[in-house]
C-alpha cells in the first residue's frame, strides 16, 4: 500500500514523511522535489518564470505517475484542491492529513523562499488560506494527525503506530463491535465487518455507511461499494439501521467511521451530535452527510444540490413545492438559490407557513395549486412512494411545458410522473435527485468528483 502525507505548508509532511519511510524501510518521494527535478529549477523560479498554472500542470503529471506501492509520498497542500489529483493520490493509498495551528505553521515557514500565493503578509495569508482549504483537505484524507506541539519523530511515531496497529484503540474497537452485533445486517456485511475489525496487520480499511430508521432498503450501499472499488479506496459501506441516532454517532466514533449518509428520521436530530455544520446545512436545518476526520464530525447537506442540479437551466421562474418536511426545506433552499418565486403548498398549512417564513416565500393549502399556475412543481411528499399509487395532482392541474420533479424515486416512474408525461410536461424523476446528491456526498467523503455518466451507469 502507498502512504500519502498531505497538508498545508509547515504541517511537517516532508520531514515526518521521511521518518515514516525510514521506519517502514520503504522509499520516500516528495512531489515538490520531483517537480523541481522535472522542471530543472526550484519551485519559486517555476512560479516566477512560468506561473502557477504551469506549476499545477507539472504537479498533476507527477501525481498521475506516482509509484503504486510501498512508498511514502508527501504531496503539496495545493495539489489536493484538484479532485483529479485526489483520485490519483487516493488509489490504493492511505492518506494522512497533517494539521497544525496557524501560529505553529507561521513559525515553521517563516523565512521560506516560497512565493506568497496572495501577495499578503504571511500571518494573514496562512489563516485565510487554511480556512478556505480545510474542507478540501478533510475530504481528501483518510486520517488526520495534528503535528502542533509534537516533534517530527513523535508525529511520525503516531503514523507508524496507526499503520502497524490500526487507528482504533482496543476499547473503542470492542465497543464498536458490540454495536455491530445488535444491527440487523445481512450475513455478507457482517462477515466483511468482522474481518475489517479483526486486526490482521494490513493497513487499516475504513467503514462508511447509511443511517436511518428504516434504511435497509437503501440503494446507497450497492452504489458506494462499487465506487470504492472503481477508485481503489480501502472502504466498505454498510447500513446502520438503528432507532437512536445518538447510539449510531457513538458507534461511528468508536469504529472511526469515515462517512455517514443520514436519512429519515435523523436529518435534523443529528445536528446536535456534530462538531461543525456547514452554512447550507445550517440554513436548511438538516444534515444528510457526516464526515469524520481526526475525531471531529462535520455535517453537510447535499439533498438541496440534488434538487438544484436538474433545474439549473430554470432561473427566476414561478415554482410550487408540495410538502413542508425535510425534503421540502432542501427543495425550497435549492429553488431560492435559483432565484425562483417559491410557494409551499402543504396538507398541514401551519407547517408550510413556518417553512415559508424561514425562507422568505409564500405558503398555502394544496387546494390552491391551480391559482398559482407554476412553471416548476416539486413533489416533496411521500405520496406515490411504493406501495402507494396515488398522486396529489391530476391531469387537469398540469399544463404542457410545466416542469414536474417528483422527489419520490421508488418506483422511478411514479403516478405523478405518468400523469405529467401524459399532460405534455417536462418530467424529472426522483432518481435524478438521488444521483446528484450521492455524487456530492461522495465528494465530501473522498474528495473525488465522480463523472455524472459513471454514477448514472452504476445507479
Ligand atoms: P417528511 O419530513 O416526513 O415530510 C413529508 C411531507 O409530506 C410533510 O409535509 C407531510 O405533511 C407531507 N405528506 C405526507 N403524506 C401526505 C399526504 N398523503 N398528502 C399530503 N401531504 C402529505 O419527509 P421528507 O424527508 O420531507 O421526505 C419526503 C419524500 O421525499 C420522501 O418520502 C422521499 O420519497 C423523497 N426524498 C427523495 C430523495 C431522493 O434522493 N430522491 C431524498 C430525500 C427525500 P404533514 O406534515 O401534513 O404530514
Amino acid at each position: 500500500m502507498r502512504i500519502v502525507l498531505t497538508g498545508f505548508r509547515g504541517t511537517g509532511k516532508t520531514t515526518v514523511g521521511r521518518i515514516v519511510a525510514k521506519s517502514l524501510g520503504i522509499p520516500f518521494l516528495d512531489t515538490d522535489r520531483t517537480i523541481e527535478g522535472r522542471a530543472g529549477m526550484k519551485i519559486p523560479a517555476i512560479f516566477r518564470n512560468r506561473g502557477e498554472p504551469a506549476f499545477r500542470d507539472l504537479e498533476r503529471k507527477v501525481i498521475a505517475a506516482l509509484p503504486a506501492d510501498d512508498i511514502v509520498v508527501s504531496a503539496g497542500g495545493g495539489a489536493i484542491l484538484d479532485p483529479e489529483n485526489v483520485a490519483h493520490l487516493r488509489r490504493g493509498s492511505l492518506v494522512f492529513l497533517l494539521e497544525a495551528d496557524d501560529e505553529t505553521i507561521i513559525r515553521r515557514i517563516g523565512g521560506s523562499d516560497r512565493p506568497s500565493l496572495t501577495g499578503r503578509p504571511l500571518s494573514e495569508e496562512v489563516g485565510d488560506l487554511i480556512r478556505v482549504r480545510r474542507p478540501s483537505y478533510f475530504r481528501a484524507a483518510d486520517l488526520c494527525v495534528t503535528t502542533s506541539g509534537k516533534s517530527p519523530e513523535e508525529a511520525a511515531g503516531e503514523i507508524v503506530q496507526v499503520l502497524r496497529n490500526g487507528p482504533l484503540s482496543p476499547v473503542s474497537r470492542e465497543a464498536g463491535r458490540r454495536f455491530l452485533e445488535g444491527l440487523p445486517l445481512d450475513e455478507s456485511d457482517r462477515s466483511t465487518l468482522t474481518s475489517l475489525l479483526s486486526w490482521n496487520g494490513e493497513p487499516p480499511a475504513g467503514i462508511c455507511g447509511i443511517t436511518g430508521y428504516p434504511c435497509s432498503h437503501s440503494r446507497s450501499p450497492a452504489l458506494w461499494n462499487q465506487l470504492f472499488s472503481r477508485y481503489g479506496l480501502p472502504y466498505f459501506y454498510t447500513s446502520f439501521e438503528w432507532p437512536a441516532i445518538g447510539d449510531v454517532i457513538q458507534a461511528a466514533k468508536n469504529l472511526g467511521v469515515r462517512g455517514l449518509s443520514v436519512t429519515i428520521p435523523f436529518k435534523e436530530e443529528v445536528i446536535g451530535y456534530l462538531d461543525e455544520i456547514d452554512e447550507d446545512a445550517r440554513a436548511i436545518g438538516a444534515v444528510n452527510t457526516v464526515v469524520q476526520c481526526g475525531g471531529t464530525l462535520h455535517g453537510y447537506n447535499t439533498d438541496w444540490l440534488g434538487v438544484r442540479a436538474p433545474l439549473e437551466d430554470l432561473r427566476g421562474v414561478r415554482a410550487a413545492v408540495l410538502g413542508a418536511g425535510g425534503a421540502a426545506a432542501a427543495a425550497v433552499y435549492a429553488l431560492k438559490s435559483l432565484e425562483m418565486d417559491v410557494t409551499i403548498l402543504a396538507r398541514t398549512v401551519e407547517k408550510a407557513d413556518r417553512l415559508a417564513s424561514r425562507f422568505g416565500c409564500r405558503a398555502g393549502p394544496l387546494t390552491s395549486f391551480r391559482d398559482l399556475d407554476p412553471e416548476v412543481v416539486v413533489n416533496a411528499t411521500p405520496v406515490g412512494m411504493h406501495p402507494d399509487r396515488s398522486s396529489l395532482l391530476s391531469g387537469e392541474d398540469l399544463k404542457e411545458g410545466m416542469t414536474v420533479f417528483d422527489l419520490v424515486y421508488t418506483p422511478p416512474e411514479t403516478p405523478l410522473i405518468s400523469i405529467a408525461r401524459d399532460a405534455g410536461c417536462r418530467v424529472i424523476l426522483g432518481t435524478e435527485m438521488f444521483i446528484h446528491q450521492a455524487r456530492e456526498q461522495f465528494m465530501h467523503v473522498t474528495g473525488i468528483r465522480v463523472p455524472e455518466t459513471l454514477i448514472r451507469e452504476l445507479v
